[in-house]
């Protein structure tokens, strides 16, 4: 096990988790324990004083974890350095969710008196941990335009107790782009680390350490397990030091810990990412393509099309354009509900990143509490469908779209 320096992705998701087990297992065991056995008192001794503390209890690590997180060290270190040369050495953390590891970042991060600055059109779980439960715990959080660079700064000149910004890149489900590079040497200015939500891209399409960021965090629920069969979350840091200590420490002690069978399934599904996002993400344009052309359609949000308002920065810092698409329909709410009752082949439901393409309607379902007034500010308007573009046969794709765009008009 550990780092072997892949260039590619599939060689470092196929080969990094531990082939090296007892029993000969070809794929990575499950190590479906709360506990690990001592061979006597000085072993037990010698484990707890040593710095790999994954074969103690579970809350603090499990072999079928630590495959994961070696994987996933890789994806996100891979062709970078050091500022010695030195090929670039990162720690990841598995969680129960992305939820649970967002919690980790921030409280790790946070603590009362400090500022937190993120941006808007983040993913509603992380709004929500921000405003709801780390607001509570005396953390400051403040949400601008963050690509106003002006009133960043500003904002931080006010705020000199600001610790971190938390930026998510492309985000949901309008696909708001922030230039990551230039937010962190902003920050690093200010002595303040910057976290990125690398769930969209995946270090497939951007790799947040190459332009800056402190921390990645993703929902690993998403396209690393690729499948929809279970629920992760990650936690990336480049300061090890940091990373072993602290994070570490408030980690175990929140208690969000993976599961042997779930990191299993995410060593499974991460086996296909390259593939599976180069499919995904050539689907995706030619549906975007369609989209834009249809005449039900007022308006397509995807960052390869030039009419998208981040289009510039998503090319910069992403290999290609992610595959998640949201759509007006000319035909507001009533259109949008048609639309999604309509389809045969595209999947109803919430969540993004699985092989199959799944469709939401925002304003009828995860926005519905949401007042409308509220909603629009975020581009969240009426007549808009979310759509994750699955690695489907594209001409059954554009088959479904075209039928069910035909009845969302009636
Ligand atoms: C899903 C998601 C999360 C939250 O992750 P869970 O695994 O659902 O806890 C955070 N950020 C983004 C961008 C997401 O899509």
């Amino acid at each position: 096990m550990g780092k072997k320096n892949f260039k590619g992705i599939s060689t470092i998701t196929l080969h990094t988790a531990n082939h090296e087990n007892d029993n000969f297992s070809h794929t990575t065991p499950i190590y479906a324990t709360s506990t690990f056995t001592f061979g006597s008192a000085e072993e037990g001794m010698e484990r707890f004083k040593g710095d790999d503390k994954t074969r103690l209890y579970t809350r603090w690590g499990n072999p079928t974890f630590t495959a994961a997180e070696q994987t996933i060290e890789a994806l996100e270190s891979r062709g970078l350095t050091d500022e010695h040369g030195a090929p670039l050495q990162v720690k990841a953390l598995l969680h129960a969710s992305g939820q649970a590891a967002m919690t980790t970042l921030f409280f790790s991060n946070l603590s009362a008196g400090d500022t937190l600055i993120s941006h808007y059109s983040l993913y509603g779980g992380s709004q929500e941990l921000m405003q709801k439960v780390l607001n509570e715990t005396g953390v400051k959080v403040i949400l601008i335009d963050i690509h106003d660079e002006a009133l960043l700064l500003e904002t931080l000149k006010a705020n000199p107790s600001t610790k971190l910004i938390h930026l998510e890149t492309p985000a949901n489900p309008t696909l708001q782009c922030v230039d990551i590079k230039a937010i962190c040497t902003i920050a690093h200015a200010h002595n303040v680390k910057v976290s990125v939500d690398n769930t969209v891209a995946t270090p497939y399409l951007q790799q947040p350490f190459a332009l800056g960021a402190d921390f990645i965090f993703h929902s690993a629920t998403k396209f690393l397990n690729g499948h929809g069969s279970a629920l992760h979350g990650v936690l990336l840091g480049k300061d090890l030091e940091f990373m072993h200590t602290k994070v570490w420490k408030w980690h175990v002690l929140l208690g969000g810990n993976s599961n042997a069978f779930d990191a299993y399934l995410l060593i499974q599904g991460m086996k296909t990412l390259e593939l599976r996002m180069e499919k995904h993400c050539s689907n995706a344009e030619k549906v975007a393509n369609y989209l834009n052309a249809h005449p039900a359609i007022a308006h397509v949000n995807y960052t390869g099309l030039a009419s998208h308002p981040h289009h510039a920065i998503a090319k910069k810092q992403m290999k290609q354009h992610a595959p998640l698409i949201s759509f007006e329909l000319k035909g507001g709410i009533d259109a949008g509900k048609k639309f999604i009752n309509a389809v045969e082949v595209c999947t109803r439901a919430v969540s993004l990143g699985t092989v199959d393409t799944l469709v939401s309607h925002p304003a009828s379902m995860t926005h519905m509490s949401i007042p409308k007034i509220e909603r629009e500010k975020y581009g969240i308007t009426d007549g808009l469908i979310r759509m994750s573009v699955g690695i489907e046969n594209i001409e059954d794709l554009e088959a479904d779209l075209a039928q069910a765009l035909a009845k969302a008009q009636l």
